[in-house]
């Protein structure tokens, strides 16, 4: 996987690389999908969402140029593998989940694999923590037309937030990056996310 997906696609902070090699992907997967596990896909984690292909995983990563004095706030835990290999590179991650169920099975996960630096919450991510705020780094892993305000406000200044946006059939993978309250957007490639669903998100009753 990290040889053919993400080297040699030009994935080459060698600290993504590593947290790569080091985080078991298929403890992260249902039991029945762990032969598929370092496939080049998504890959269906219940309640009707998905663990993204690790490639996007590790550009998502890449683009947010984390260090160890970071704290990053994840939106969308899933499965977890996402906040599993932000708590590689970061200080602490605080992890917001919409689906009670996924929040509580990806935090016990995380507790059984020794992550004393993830703290999660299951709740409507589009409001932010605003407890733990200002975040150095913020990666939303659930698309919507535009980055929530609340995300935009809890993002420190010199901060970087990495996050699809556009509709439900397709998006662009962009970084924004906040400097003395400004924000400017970069468009990285294009995307498919599950909706981000909330109040600053999409509007979807489910
Ligand atoms: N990062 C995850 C992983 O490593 O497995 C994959 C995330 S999946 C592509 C997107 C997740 O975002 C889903 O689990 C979905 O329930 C969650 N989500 C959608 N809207 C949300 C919201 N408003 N707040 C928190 N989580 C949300």
């Amino acid at each position: 996987m990290v040889k053919e997906q993400l080297r040699a696609r030009g994935i080459q902070d060698l600290g993504v690389l590593e947290a790569f090699n080091k985080v078991e992907r298929h403890k992260f997967v249902l039991p029945e999908l762990k032969d598929s596990a370092y496939g080049d896909f998504p890959l269906s984690i219940g309640e009707g969402q998905t663990i993204s292909q690790p490639y996007i995983v590790a550009l998502m990563t890449e683009c947010l140029q984390i260090s160890p004095s970071h704290t990053v706030l994840e939106i969308g835990t899933g499965s977890g593998y996402q906040a599993a290999i932000l708590a590689e590179r970061a200080l602490h991650v605080y992890s917001i989940e919409r689906h009670e169920v996924l929040a509580s099975k990806a935090e016990a996960l995380l507790k059984e694999l020794g992550y004393g630096n993830i703290s999660i919450t299951a709740g409507d991510g589009t409001l932010g923590w605003q407890e733990y705020a200002p975040f150095d780094r913020i990666i939303v892993t659930a698309a919507a037309p535009r980055v929530p305000l609340p995300l935009l406000e809890q993002l420190r200044n010199g901060g970087k937030l990495v996050m699809p946006l556009g509709g439900s059939f397709g998006q662009i993978l962009t970084l924004a990056e906040k400097e003395r309250d400004k924000i400017t957007y970069r468009k990285i490639c294009d995307c498919v996310f599950v909706p981000l669903v909330g109040k600053y998100g999409t509007k979807v009753n489910n």
